[in-house]
């Protein structure tokens, strides 16, 4: 009983003190802060403040740590109206702590995932059992280790907890706690929480090897991508890719999205910086989607896929041969049934093959002729050695990420030919209505002016990064 005693005096003296530690606090920081006296202080007591704050906010973390813990165990008897979230008319211990703290719900989980590891447990007689990580929770009490650290390590070592010996789960604790301390043997300081979760992780590892199979075998399960019901002109995309192909789909965006040239291609917008051209207006979503869009269209021209029908997987869509020329009406993708616009068409069509069938009023075939239009690979050779990669300046998308568009269109009678053809990106074949940059021929070599919004006196100018005509270039000049 009075073991019993001892600690809700304990607890009533936190409390109060805790309410005058408060009390001072709140006088002092906006004496302190309210004028802006930290523009005047020392480097080192702005860098005393963040250390001392910290110190104040893990021993925070602790207390809050420990009572949502205590939250969570008192709401979780088989009697709902016994439970202290039901006494508290709330849903969860997610809304208890919420109303509680005025946190989000974000963090309210936090400390139920940092709580998990740390709460003591409850015998049958009503006794205190030991945490499951009594190092981590030790030093948690002292204000060695706050929320972060705590669950950066709680986390991994929590969910092995099933299959590793208990003996096992201690030693990782303690060497994790000595870390997050800085008290372990090999005398490093306190680790931040980003080395915590490293070092947590391989202790997992380690220690469960059969770990990383059911995780993977969930994995495997749970991977898909789905293409939704198209809506308001897009298809939504929905998935889980497994690691290997998230990271594959990442490299793919970082080499088709960074700008690998600009080694002086003399062309910048006069007075403007070097910005001018480099600023991309897209998101990176949208950068992701071109870059997925390029993938595809590369991967379907690679001759690597397996065909279909003895034929390259083709993407068919049909479009009426006057709007097409007209650049107005709809276009129809085979497989998808949101129309697309002739523009779509017309970039498919250029980068691709047009086939053109022609139709009786009665849908009756009347006449086909034959795939016409690509760019066989001697022209993509000589074509990628003239422009380098796409030609729109500051693009630097490389020239095997890059489509061949027509000048002048083929609808319009532009011929399939060198003199004809330009190295485009996905992005800027797809929008280069958009971006308002016009591309012309001259004898043979590609020129374009930039939309007035970039340079405010547009003129032509070649473009080329290939390297042969920098060096010709070069050698005019000197
Ligand atoms: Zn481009």
């Amino acid at each position: 009983m009075s073991v019993t005693l001892v600690r809700i005096e304990g607890m009533e003296a936190l409390l109060d003190h805790l309410e005058g530690a408060i009390e001072q606090a709140r006088a002092h920081v906006t004496r302190a802060l309210g004028d802006g006296q930290i523009l005047a202080a020392s480097d080192d007591h702005v860098v005393r403040a963040l250390n001392l704050a910290a110190e104040l906010q893990r021993l925070t973390d602790a207390v809050l740590v420990e009572s949502v813990g205590e939250v969570v165990r008192r709401s979780a008897g088989p009697d709902r109206d016994l439970r202290l979230t039901a006494r508290r008319g709330c849903h969860d211990v997610s809304e208890l702590v919420q109303r509680a703290t005025r946190m989000g719900p974000a963090s309210a989980a936090r400390l139920q995932r940092g709580a998990k590891g740390v709460a003591l447990g409850e015998s049958l007689s009503g006794g205190a059992l030991p945490a499951l990580l009594p190092a981590m929770r030790s030093v948690l009490l002292e204000g060695e280790v706050g929320i972060d650290g705590l669950v950066a390590v709680s986390g991994p070592l929590e969910a092995m907890s099933q299959r590793v010996p208990l003996e096992s789960l201690r030693v990782a604790d303690a060497v994790l706690a000595a870390e997050a301390s800085g008290t372990g043997p090999d005398g490093t300081p306190p680790a931040c929480a980003d080395l915590l979760r490293v070092q947590a992780q391989a202790w997992a590892a380690a220690l469960d090897q059969d770990g990383a199979e059911p995780k993977e075998e969930q994995a495997i399960r749970m991977r898909g991508v789905t293409l939704g019901v198209a809506r308001d002109g897009v298809v939504p995309l929905r998935g889980a890719l497994l690691p290997e192909v998230a990271a594959q789909f990442q490299r793919i965006c970082d080499a088709i999205g960074s700008p690998h040239v600009g080694d002086g291609v003399s062309f910048r917008p006069e007075g403007e910086g070097d910005s001018g051209f480099a600023d991309d207006p897209r998101s990176s979503a949208q950068k992701r989607h071109d870059a997925l869009a390029t993938a595809l269209s590369v991967a379907a021209s690679s001759e690597q896929l397996p065909t279909i029908g003895g034929a390259a997987p083709t993407l068919v869509i049909s479009v009426r041969a006057e709007d097409l020329v007209s650049d107005t009406g709809w276009a129809h993708v085979d497989g998808i049934d949101e129309p697309v616009s002739v523009r779509a068409a017309a970039h498919v069509g250029c980068a691709g093959v047009i086939q053109r069938v022609l139709l009786g009023g009665n849908g009756r075939i009347q006449r086909i002729g034959t795939e016409e239009r690509v760019f066989n690979r001697h022209q993509r050779r000589a074509i990628a050695l003239r422009d380098g990669g796409c030609i729109i300046p500051g693009c630097g998308v490389r020239a095997a990420w890059c489509e061949i568009h027509h000048v002048t269109d083929h609808a319009q009678c532009g011929p399939t030919h060198t003199d004809n053809g330009v190295l485009l990106c996905w992005n800027h074949h797809r929008f280069i209505d958009h971006g308002g940059w016009k591309i012309r021929m001259n004898q043979g070599v590609p020129e374009v002016m930039a939309p007035p919004w970039i340079e405010r006196s547009p003129r032509w100018r070649p473009v080329t990064t290939s390297r042969t005509r920098l060096l010709d270039l070069v050698g005019r000049r000197t």
